[in-house]
């Protein structure tokens, strides 16, 4: 069983609608995904839909990513198998959402200030009904020709301390993980080796969403060596967290795609063991005919030394 627990659509600031998404995971031979975009779980019935019309050999876990304060820092809470159609946390999603905007008319607002003009249209124009994010500016960025790579407009334009950063607003950990279980989820710590923290800080980190309530943290992303692997893991083990994995994917790159890279060795507890009747059983499978049986085995041989990807680095 594959699972990728952390993906976006085009409903926040990935490329891909749920439908393609949903193919493309297929054709990765993921088994169980979840969708889970910026403060918006927009892109999750649509997903059902597609998995329904087109039959679809796929398992989806409701998702969300929701952004947070932490100190000075933004650090990203998944919840997965949240219940769509709970009330609260539609409402409370509702809010990020105002702040997202909020957040988009004073970042563009600030850019004015260094030639670029109003651009708060535009960005809304490419979020097209999505979440806002600060993914939308750096695409519009580039578009006007103010940077060449999204490295580049991140570092220059949209990074903590830049033009266009504007202090951010959101909500507590404390309160992320609250929303997500009150909605029957479970709370996840997302990729957190990508918050520029040194090691005090770490641990820090992990001890404080330990102690809100947090259920999980994201050991395996499609970047991480396997040391980087084992020092996650050695800290959820010291603050009682299983284990998640996510690709984090928004779209195809050198470096990343659905399910890639997500391997955790058997010792590791994940959230799928930890909390098995929140993630869907496969369907059974039909039993293959003999003949078809090695043939499939054969297939199967071939597809895994070809799909084994050079460590992502
Ligand atoms: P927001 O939630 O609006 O602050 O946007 C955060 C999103 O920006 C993240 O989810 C990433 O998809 C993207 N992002 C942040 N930093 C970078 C970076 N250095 N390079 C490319 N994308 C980034
Ligand atoms: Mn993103
Ligand atoms: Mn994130
Ligand atoms: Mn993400």
């Amino acid at each position: 069983m594959k699972f990728d627990l952390h993906s976006h659509t085009f409903y926040s600031d990935g490329m891909l609608s749920p439908a393609d998404l949903l193919a493309r995971a297929v054709e990765r031979k993921v088994d169980v995904l979840a969708i889970t975009d910026h403060d918006t779980l927009l892109g999750l019935a649509p997903a059902r839909a597609a998995i329904a019309a087109a039959g679809l050999p796929i398992r989806l876990v409701d998702g969300v990513e929701i952004s947070t304060s932490w100190y000075e820092f933004e650090i990203h809470i998944v919840g997965l198998a949240i219940d769509p159609h709970n009330d609260g946390l539609q409402q409370r999603l509702a809010s990020q959402q105002e702040r997202r905007l909020e957040r988009a008319r004073e970042m563009a607002r600030r850019l004015t200030k260094h030639n670029v003009p109003d651009c708060y249209d535009a960005v809304l124009a490419l979020a097209n009904g999505g979440a806002v994010t600060r993914t939308h500016f750096a695409r519009h960025l580039m578009e006007i020709g103010k940077a060449t790579s999204m490295a580049g407009v991140f570092k220059h334009y949209l990074a903590r301390g830049k033009a266009g950063y504007v202090p951010n607003n959101w909500v507590s950990l404390a309160e992320a993980v609250q929303w997500i279980h009150d909605a029957g989820g479970i709370a996840v710590l997302a990729h957190p080796l990508r918050y520029n923290l040194n090691g005090k800080w770490l641990t820090k980190l992990m001890r404080e969403f330990a102690a809100a309530g947090g259920d999980a943290a994201e050991v395996a992303s499609c970047q991480l060596t396997p040391v980087q692997k084992r020092d996650v893991w050695a800290l959820c083990q010291q603050f009682g967290l299983v284990a998640s994995q996510g690709s984090d994917f928004h779209q195809a790159t050198d470096w990343s795609d659905l399910g890639r890279g997500l391997y955790l060795t058997d010792d590791i507890r994940t959230v799928w063991q930890q909390f098995p009747a929140l993630f869907p059983q496969p369907e059974p499978q039909p039993e293959p005919l003999p003949e078809a049986q090695s043939e499939l085995a054969a297939e199967t041989e071939q597809a895994e030394s070809s799909d084994k990807p050079a460590l992502c680095s």
